[in-house]
This record gives structure tokens, C-alpha cells and sequence, in this order.
């Protein structure tokens, strides 16, 4: 088996699209290097071996060895240095890749190849003493950290003690003689901390370099940003070693990160930082301030690398343009500037916000570089969502507190806490908070997960906080170097203002803006490139998109979110309402129909009330009315003094209200007396509601000249005859309204599929129905045996064990409910080849699931109002 792959020196094995087999970086390396960009010759052993190291006990396939020798004297060659020659050094760096990006959580070893002998060398063959023991020392902390388990805080209070004693403030100040010391000082503390002196053979450090890197995706880290992420465990990391460039080897030297795109806003500016004599870590570590790209965009103070290095500036540049226009796609890179030559390390295509991420698409669909289909396949429908929250409201009062750069954009209130750990405990209780670190690191991922907004005190837009809540659409601001933060006080201060632990804070992660206390929000809109893309959607989905609402404020949400339509309105949550449970509990206490048909009297105007003005708001559009739905006991209350108090509201005794509560409370309610089973024992009720129905669209009729066409939707199905008894009970309603009014309206009336025997007998139920909707929940609580209030207990135990494979409350379950929704779908089609058919669960709202809704032919998915835009887009998608 071929284990290890070529780049870079006329030797390309590799190409981008081996990302599976390489890693993105391995691929990417090849492919930069084929394109004739500057890349240090080197290569990239392979994931396979990441999956057999791990898998046999950590034992490498006999002839990796082999084929690592020869690829490592190929590097040899083309660099003109040997590995561990002590006059003329090689030096590799050894990085992991895996298939897709895992910020942080993988590590790397730079200068490797260094010992006593050979740093020796380094400083003749340099001519510069301070870089070739400053190299020796990062190779020491990168190794003994990665490799050894050194707490890297070790090595950098070494440094800091150094900069003490020497009287200096940057790391860039310390002599050669200074670094010298601090590498015997860090020489001692491997050896006291791991018992073994520190090794010095270029081979053996090679093979632990390695080790350690296939190890690492073992590691807690990487196994939490997995399950986060839904990245396979047998996918392995692959390993890349590659002949050192040194960005630190001098004034004409240099090492950067760059955007070829703004990864906050998607703006078309070159966008990065660069740090001159510097290596690797240390723009994205945050201990200098890294420096702007271009002169334009450079503060009073800072100098941009277009003024110190022009050369390599303007070489960057364009390949900033090469790589565009080769990847089609916005890029995250790095590179290192040795001696005034430019060299690529990494490109990628770079992590965006949601906003960005639609700017970037519709202008490079604009600018012809990709064609519309591909922009609407290249946003993350579920992404939409961080556009779909509130922002600050620009009228609203405000403290500011600092200032920090607008690293990932959003708005977002809570307490202060300052720790990850806390924040995932306050985050469980239910507490919004914000995370407040001076920098974070890949262990506070979790914390960072579960807040609300994170704020940093150091580190740039491209540090590790930045580029994490930009992957998880959280808000952020870093780098507020304005603000103080005191762990060990628990606060947090600026400007002679300081918040504790536990007070609020308001982060605005557009503007960089850090406010005291609670700002108030305002509802987003879908408009500039959101609207832009999100005509494109529309315009090639064929799928619909309705909305679940029943609230004038939830309808009036879907319709600007673009809503075609109400797809389940239901009415049990129009029952709730103070003025009327008084007489939603008077029907459910009344002994006898007389008694029932006297309160369903009270409630007919609440309800004709609630269908006009949700005909008003989607004037035309189809709206979907659901008769009661839920077992009458959910309206009751469940303790003793509250039950007295409705005793004495409604006039009965105590023990009446007692004895009826009892009578209703049910063992397993969800498969209870409910849906239609209640419509046909109780028909007053399902009676009072199609009244209240056509009365309602009859008014709408006269006020507006056009009639809307209800859609009156019967839940819980299971056989025909309960489908055809509820049907005549809407009919008879219907007529009765007509004759009244002189006038009729059109209507449907159709029902749920949402119980396993209604997807078998689909076919018969068809013929009394207009319209099917899948009620997904029911059906995937019933398919699986499954409770939807109950689940939560044991169901992210099986995710996360595999036993199944998604939440399949969230996303719908093909092999199972599927199969069902397909075989309704099509004995429904049978009988009534026209036959509508929708989807109003949770599932309506997920990509995945709107997938399916498209192979399976349907012809609308409805979901929450806030999910609108999210199903337009994946509805797209599953077109295209
Ligand atoms: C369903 O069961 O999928 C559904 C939409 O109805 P509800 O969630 O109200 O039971
Ligand atoms: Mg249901």
C-alpha cells in the first residue's frame, strides 16, 4: 500500500480533491504546489495510517518506514540539507490534517530536527544565533507540550522569568545567549517532568513527532469537537511533515494568516495579519499584536506587511487572486516570508459567518466566478439561523463598556461567568451567559458552545476564539484590550467600571461594542444579499414552504420570513388564553352535551375572531386549520388549591371538580383520548370550530372581496370511517353556515398522517380527504414506540453511542418513518392522483428532512416561522 504522498519540488502526488485520503491540508499542499505556487517541498503520510495506528494498538503498517525514508531524502534532495547533519540541518515541520478543518484541536511541532549538535549548525549555516536558538526553544516547548504532555504553561513562565531577568518586554528582545539559557532551563524541566533527558536523535524525535499527532485524534478535545461537528471517528488525521521555512529569521522575515475575503461581513478586501520576525504560533497565540495586510487598512501606529515587505506583499497578493480564481471559493491561508521570499503553507477554504458566507456567494455568482446553483449549494442552510435572531435595537438606550473587534457578528445578552465549565453548568439550568476569557483555548470549547456571546481581552480576528464562534455562529468580540479581567476577583473592568460575576453584559460581535447590562433586540430582516439569495431559492425550489403558526404575531413573522402559506395552525393554543380557558374548562367540567354546547357557545367568537385575522394577515394565502388536537386534561391544572379555585369560578363543588379531573387524567395520554377520537365523542366541539371557520373566511370574503380557502385539517387518523365521520361533521357545519349567509366558499378538508395504521391504510383514507399532512412527530413517536416528552432521558445516549444515528425528532428517520411517508405518499397519489400533500413536524424545519420531502414528492414543507428562510434554502438545495 502506498502510505506517503509527495508535494511540493516538481513532485505532486496528491491534488485537491484527495482530501479523504490526505487530509484538507496534505490535498491542499499538493494541489498549491501544482499550481505552481511556492510551496516547501515535503509530504503527507495518510489517514489510512491514522486509522490502522489507532486501531492496532498504536502499530504503524510495517512498510510505512520504508516509504517515509525514501520520501524524507527526496525532501533531502531538493533542499540541499540532511536531516541531522549537524553542519547543514534539515528541519521539517509535522503537522496534522484531517478531512475537514478541526481549528485547534490537532496539534503541531515546528524546527524539528533540532538538537545540541545541530542547533550548533543552525547558527552557522544562518549566520544569526538569536533565530537559531530562539528555533531550538520553540522546538523544545512545541515538542515537549505535544509530544511529552508538558503544561505548556511551564515553558512560557520560563520565557517570562527570562524577560524578567533581562529587563525586556518582547520575546523578540531576548538574546541569543538568553534564548540559550532558557533552553537549558526548559532542557531541565522535560527532563525533572518526564524523567528522561530531552530527546536528541532526529529520528526518534521524528516518530514521537508523528505518534503524537496520530494519537491526538484520540484526545478529549478532538473527540468533543467531533460529536459537536458529526465528523466521523474512522476518518483519521493524516500527517504532514514539510521542510521548515523560517518566518523568524529576521526583519525581512515573516509569518501571517489571511482571508483572501472578510470572514465577519464577506466584504471583497483582503483581510489578514502578519507578525514580522515571527513564527507559526505566534499570530494566532496573541502575545504581539499582529499587524495589518495592506497600508489602506492599517491604524496610526501599525505598519502593514504592504509597507514592510513589499515584495512579498505584492507576491501575496496575487496569490490571493490565483487561488480565488482556482478554488472558486473565499480561502483561509498562511504563509511565511523567509528572507524576503514568500512561501504557502495552508490553504482552505475559510470559515465564514452566515453572513459572509451569502455575501460571498452572491458576488462571486454576481461576478460570473460561480454560476447561481452553486451559490445557493455553497450556504449552510442551518446557518441562516444566526441572521435569523435579534440584534441590538440602534434606538435603544445603552452603557458602553469597551470596545473590542467585531470577530463574529450577532448580538447577544447574559451574566458574565469565567469559566467554560461554568458556563455549561449555567447554561444547563437554563441562564444565558456570556464567556468572558482573556483568550481561550480549544479546552474551553464546550463553555464557548453552551454561552450566548463570547468576549475575549487578547488575540485578534483570527485567534482562537474568533475563528470558533464564527464556526459555531456564536457572537463575538476579542482583542478588547480596553478591558481587565481578574479571575481570581471574578471581575471584569474598564474604563473605572467593573462587572461582577453573575451582572449582565451586552456584546454586540457586529460592531466590536461591549455594553453594561441588557440592551433591547430587534427582529432581523431578509434583505440585501440574504434577499438576493434567497430570490434565487425561490426561484428554482419546487418544493413550497408554509409556516406552523397560530398567534397573528407568529403568521405575521412567517409571511416577511416568506411563508407561503400557514401549514398548521393549531387551535389548542388559541385556548389558553386568560380570557377564555374559564370557558375552555367549563366545556371540559360540563356533565352532558347540553352543558358542553353552552360553553362551546362562549368560545365560537374568541375562535371566528382568532381565523380573521390569520386570514387578514396571509390574505390568500392557504391557511391550514387543525381541529383540537390535545386530551382534555392538558386545560385543567394539576394541583388541589388551584382545581378549588376553578371549582369556584365555574360554581361546582370541589369534589365535583375532583371526581372529572380523575375521570380525565389519562396513563398515556399522547395515545389517549384525543385528535379526532375527542372530535367524534364530543362533536359540539369540532362543530363549534368549523363555524367559527367559515363564519371567519365568509367575514374576510366581505370585507375584502376575495374568499380565502380554508384548509381544515382532522389530527390522529388511524382508520377511514374516523376520517369520514369528522368529514361530515365539517360538511354539515359548512352548509349549515352557507345557508345562513346565502353565500358559499370554497374549502378543504383533509388530515394528519401521523399514526403508522394511517400510512398503511393511506389509500382508503385518501378517498375522504383533499389534503395529507405528515405529522412527523407522532408518526416518529409512534413508529419507534418512542415518547416525544420522555425520550430526552436516554436519546443522546443512543446518538451519541450510535445506535441511532440522528435525533430522530429532529431529523426524520428514512428507513423507518420514511418508508412510511413514501408508501402513504404513494397509496394516497392511487386513489386521487392530485392529492396535496405536506409536512407540518419539526421536521419541516430541518435540511435533511426537506431533502427527503423532495425524492419522497411532496408538495410543501411547513415550519416555525423562524425556519422559514432555512427551508427555502434547503428547499433549493434538495432541487438543484
Ligand atoms: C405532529 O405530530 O407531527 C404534529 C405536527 O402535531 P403535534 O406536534 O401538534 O402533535
Ligand atoms: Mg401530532
Amino acid at each position: 500500500t502506498k502510505w506517503v504522498y509527495n508535494f511540493g519540488a516538481e513532485a505532486n502526488e496528491g491534488r485537491a480533491g484527495m482530501r479523504n485520503l490526505l487530509g484538507g491540508k496534505g490535498a491542499n499542499l499538493a494541489e498549491m504546489a501544482s499550481i505552481g505556487l511556492p510551496v516547501p517541498p515535503g509530504f503527507t503520510i495518510t489517514t489510512e495510517v491514522c486509522t490502522a495506528f489507532n486501531s492496532a494498538g498504536r502499530q504503524y503498517p510495517t512498510d510505512l518506514q520504508a516509504q517515509v525514508a525514501e520520501a524524507l531524502a527526496r525532501v533531502e534532495a531538493a533542499v540541499g540539507l540532511t536531516f541531522g547533519d549537524p553542519a547543514k540541518p534539515l528541519l521539517v515541520s509535522v503537522r496534522s490534517g484531517a478531512r475537514v478543518s478541526m481549528p485547534g484541536m490537532m496539534d503541531t511541532v515546528l524546527n524539528l530536527g533540532l538538537n545540541d549538535e545541530t542547533v550548533r549548525g543552525l547558527v552557522s549555516a544562518s549566520g544569526d544565533a538569536r533565530f537559531a536558538w530562539d528555533s531550538y526553544r520553540r522546538f523544545i516547548q512545541m515538542f515537549g507540550s505535544v509530544v511529552l504532555g508538558v503544561d505548556h504553561h511551564r515553558f512560557e513562565e520560563i520565557i517570562e522569568q527570562a524577560k524578567i531577568d533581562a529587563g525586556v518586554i518582547e520575546d523578540t528582545a531576548l538574546t541569543a545567549l538568553q534564548w540559550q539559557e532558557v533552553v537549558e532551563a526548559y532542557q531541565t524541566l522535560v527532563e525533572t517532568e518526564t524523567g528522561k533527558p530531552f530527546p536528541q536523535s532526529p529520528q526518534d524525535q521524528l516518530w514521537r513527532a508523528i505518534g503524537a499527532v496520530f494519537g491526538s485524534w484520540m484526545n478529549t478535545r478532538a473527540i468533543t469537537y467531533r460529536r459537536l461537528h458529526d465528523i466521523p471517528a474512522d476518518w483519521g488525521t493524516a500527517v504532514n511533515v514539510q521542510a521548515m521555512v523560517f518566518g523568524n529569521m529576521g526583519a525581512d522575515c515573516a509569518t501571517g494568516v489571511c482571508f483572501t475575503r472578510d470572514p465577519s461581513t464577506g466584504e471583497d478586501v483582503f483581510y489578514g495579519e502578519f507578525l514580522v520576525n515571527a513564527q507559526g504560533e505566534d499570530v494566532v497565540a496573541g502575545i504581539r499584536t499582529p499587524q495589518p495586510l495592506s497600508a489602506a487598512r492599517s491604524k496610526p501606529g501599525e505598519v502593514s506587511m504592504e509597507q514592510a515587505l513589499p515584495e512579498a506583499y505584492a507576491e501575496l497578493l496575487k496569490v490571493r487572486e490565483t487561488l480565488e480564481q482556482h478554488y472558486k471559493d473565499m480561502q483561509d491561508i498562511e504563509f511565511t516570508v523567509q528572507s524576503n521570499k514568500l512561501y504557502m503553507l495552508q490553504t482552505r477554504n475559510g470559515k465564514r459567518t452566515a453572513s459572509a458566507a451569502l455575501r460571498i456567494a452572491v458576488e462571486m455568482a454576481e461576478s460570473g466566478l460561480i454560476t447561481r446553483d452553486e451559490a445557493l449549494m455553497r450556504v449552510n442552510p442551518a446557518a441562516l439561523d444566526q441572521l435569523l435572531h435579534p440584534m441590538l435595537n440602534p434606538d435603544a438606550p445603552r452603557t458602553l463598556l469597551s470596545r473590542g473587534l467585531p470577530a463574529s457578528p450577532g448580538a447577544a445578552s447574559g451574566i458574565v461567568v469565567f469559566s467554560a465549565d461554568e458556563a455549561e453548568m449555567r447554561a444547563q439550568k437554563g441562564e444565558a451567559v456570556i464567556l468572558v476569557r482573556v483568550e481561550t483555548s480549544p479546552e474551553d470549547i464546550h463553555g464557548m458552545h453552551a454561552a450566548r456571546g463570547i468576549l475575549t481581552t487578547r488575540g485578534g480576528m483570527t485567534s482562537h476564539a474568533a475563528v470558533v464562534a464564527r464556526g459555531m455562529g456564536r457572537p463575538c468580540v476579542s482583542g478588547a484590550g480596553g478591558v481587565a479581567v481578574d479571575y481570581g476577583k471574578q471581575t471584569l473592568s474598564a474604563g473605572g467600571r467593573s462587572v461582577r460575576a453573575g451582572e449582565a453584559i451586552t456584546i454586540d460581535g457586529a460592531t466590536g461594542e461591549v455594553f453594561i447590562g441588557y440592551v433591547a433586540m430587534i427582529e432581523p430582516k431578509v434583505s440585501g444579499h440574504f434577499g438576493t439569495m434567497m430570490g434565487w431559492a425561490d426561484d428554482v425550489r419546487t418544493l413550497k414552504v408554509r409556516s406552523n403558526a397560530e398567534t397573528p404575531l407568529d403568521a405575521e413573522t412567517a409571511k416577511r420570513f416568506g411563508a407561503e402559506g400557514i401549514g398548521l395552525c393549531r387551535t389548542e393554543h388559541m385556548f389558553f388564553d386568560p380570557e377564555r380557558i374559564g370557558a375552555v374548562r367549563q366545556m371540559i367540567m360540563a356533565g352532558d352535551e347540553d352543558g358542553r354546547r353552552l360553553a362551546v357557545e362562549k368560545l365560537l367568537p374568541f375562535q371566528r375572531g382568532d381565523f380573521i385575522s390569520l386570514f387578514r394577515i396571509m390574505a390568500g394565502l392557504p391557511v391550514t386549520i387543525r381541529l383540537l388536537d390535545p386530551p382534555l386534561h392538558e386545560f385543567l391544572p394539576h394541583g388541589d388549591q388551584e382545581l378549588a379555585e376553578i371549582a369556584g369560578v365555574l360554581g361546582v363543588d370541589f369534589a365535583t371538580i375532583q371526581r372529572r379531573a380523575g375521570e380525565l387524567s389519562e396513563a398515556n395520554p399522547m395515545l389517549g383520548h384525543r385528535g379526532c377520537r375527542l372530535g367524534i365523542t364530543y362533536p359540539e366541539i369540532y362543530e363549534m370550530q368549523a363555524r367559527a371557520i367559515f363564519e371567519a373566511a365568509i367575514a374576510i370574503a366581505v370585507e375584502t372581496g376575495a374568499a380565502p380557502v380554508p384548509e381544515i385539517m382532522i389530527p390522529l387518523v388511524g382508520t377511514p370511517r374516523e376520517l369520514e365521520i369528522t368529514r361530515k361533521l365539517v360538511d354539515d357545519a359548512a352548509a349549515a353556515v352557507f345557508a345562513v349567509h346565502g353565500r358559499t366558499i370554497e374549502y378543504q378538508v383533509g388530515t394528519m398522517i401521523e399514526l403508522p395504521r394511517a400510512a398503511l391504510l393511506a389509500d382508503k383514507i385518501a378517498k375522504s380527504a383533499d389534503f395529507f399532512s405528515f405529522g412527523t412527530n407522532d408518526l416518529t413517536q409512534t413508529v419507534y414506540g418512542l415518547s416525544r416528552d420522555d425520550a430526552g432521558k436516554f436519546l443522546p445516549k443512543y446518538v451519541e453511542s450510535g445506535i441511532y444515528d440522528k435525533d430522530p425528532f429532529v431529523t426524520l428517520d428514512r428507513d423507518g418513518v420514511g418508508l412510511l411517508v413514501q408508501m402513504a405518499a404513494d397509496k394516497g397519489r392511487a386513489t386521487k392522483p392530485g392529492l396535496k400533500l405536506g409536512i407540518c413536524g419539526e421536521h419541516g424545519g430541518d435540511p435533511a428532512s426537506i431533502a427527503f420531502c423532495q425524492e419522497a414528492g411532496l408538495d410543501y414543507v411547513s415550519c416555525s416561522p423562524y425556519r422559514v428562510p432555512v427551508a427555502r434554502l434547503a428547499a433549493a438545495q434538495a432541487a438543484i
